[in-house]
């Protein structure tokens, strides 16, 4: 039976992350998934700087998807017949790009399926992990098995890697479903922000994807996703989302559906084993930080995976130190995503709104979406750390 140094469970952005970065550094790595890449993600699409920041610090190659993205400079909030900015400022500064993940996602498997020490195993389907000598045995459910000294779950917000371990989640918010469409067509005008429509009932948000595309993903509840089946309803809506984009285009493609999907967090680590991304907390994907998150926190996964398999460090102190540093950086994240789902969900958001447009609330997320992630445990920016604040 193969020994690995490091078995990924789940090859999406944060286990592509960690396995290209733990891959430069010759550990021997087992990348599985499920799935067969490239494929299609239900997502909205939209990869913040800091997200893009940290791909290029931890030398990870996404210039292809980046570099046929859109780039967006501010969020625009419609409520009714009204559109409020958030997050731009006096300057123009970029907040992110809007990715296609289809692209984004290949290029960072095929980077981490590229180095001689990982070994991808996919479309192969997990049916239990049991302890041995070396770490953990992991089973699939073709009777293959391979060994690895750690294991690290990056299978999502309903990983069933963390139940098969039985590692709980630590909280539950109500579940949303979400519902992703991709539109081809022609942009009458450059965007250069990202449209979030409340209406309705749904949470919409328009993330222009490339010169052609543009991605319209639905976040409501399980009975209002399966409403958008009536073909009347799903077609007025998408034709709104593309005349607020100034976008004349039609969908193509199938739509993605992905749910449940609730804020929840599960403990960083647990004995040899590392949670990663989604998996050890799940962000409110309205306000769209889910991505940046996860490759954060790959980079600090590779870190203590690194200290203790090249520099001999103590295992409990680094994954200590993992759990340490990921929630000093999910902190005001999670603040961050919070204030805006409950802001955006609230019965008077179309008082709220407004009114807030215009006063601190756009610093707010200007400074959430503007301040790079610092790599070691550096104080925070006033704005970072009101947002750490209201995470608590
Ligand atoms: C509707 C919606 C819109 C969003 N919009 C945005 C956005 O605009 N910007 C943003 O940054 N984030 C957004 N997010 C969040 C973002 O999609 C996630 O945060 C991100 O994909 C998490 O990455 P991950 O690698 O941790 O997990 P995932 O991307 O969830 O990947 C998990 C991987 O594990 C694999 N897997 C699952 N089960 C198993 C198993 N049993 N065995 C093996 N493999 C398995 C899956 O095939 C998948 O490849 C959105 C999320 C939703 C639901």
């Amino acid at each position: 039976m193969k020994l690995f140094d490091v078995a990924i469970i789940g090859a999406s952005i944060s286990g592509a992350s960690l396995g290209a970065c733990l891959g430069a550094e010759a550990v021997e790595v087992a990348l599985i998934d499920k799935d067969r890449f490239p494929r299609r993600k239900a997502c909205g699409e939209g990869l913040s700087n800091i997200g893009v920041e940290a791909l290029q610090r931890m030398g990870l190659h996404a210039e292809d998807a980046i570099d046929s993205g859109v780039p967006y400079y501010h969020y625009r909030v419609d409520v009714g017949d009204k559109g409020f900015p958030f997050g731009s400022g006096r300057t123009r500064t970029l907040k992110g790009v809007g990715v296609e993940r289809f692209n984004l996602d290949t290029q960072l498997v095929d980077q981490a399926c590229s180095l001689p020490s990982v070994t991808p195993f996919f479309e192969s389907k997990i049916s239990g992990f049991n302890t041995s000598s070396e770490g953990y045995t992991v089973q699939f459910a073709d009777g293959q098995k391979i060994e690895s000294k750690f294991l690290v779950l990056a299978d999502g917000a309903n990983s069933f890697s963390s139940s098969s371990l039985g590692i709980p989640k630590i909280r539950k918010d109500p579940p949303l479903w979400g519902i992703s469409f991709v539109l081809d067509g022609t942009f009458l005008q450059v965007p250069g922000e990202v449209v979030v429509l409340l209406k309705d009932g749904f949470e919409i948000n328009c993330t222009p994807v490339s010169e052609t595309k543009l991605n319209v993903t639905f976040l409501t509840s399980r009975e209002k996703v399966k409403s958008l089946q009536d073909e009347g309803l799903q077609k007025r809506l998408l034709a709104e989302a593309a005349a607020k984009c100034q976008f004349l285009g039609a969908p193509v493609e199938v739509s993605l559906n992905v749910g449940p999907v609730n804020a929840t967090r599960r403990p960083y680590y647990r004995d040899s084993v590392l949670l990663l991304g989604d998996t050890a907390e799940t962000l409110d994907p309205i306000a769209g930080m889910g991505m940046t998150h996860g490759i954060l926190m790959a980079e600090i996964a590779a870190d203590s995976l690194l200290s203790v398999l090249r520099r001999g460090a103590d295992i409990n102190s680094s994954f200590a130190q993992y759990a340490s540093r990921s929630e000093a950086m999910s902190r005001p994240f999670r603040g961050f995503t919070r204030l805006t789902a409950s802001l955006f969900r609230s019965p008077a958001r179309r008082l709220l709104i407004p009114a807030l447009a215009s006063t601190f609330f756009p610093g707010l997320i200007r400074s959430a979406l503007d301040e790079s992630w610092k790599p070691v445990d550096e104080p925070f920016s006033p704005g970072r750390k009101f947002l750490s604040l209201v995470g608590m």
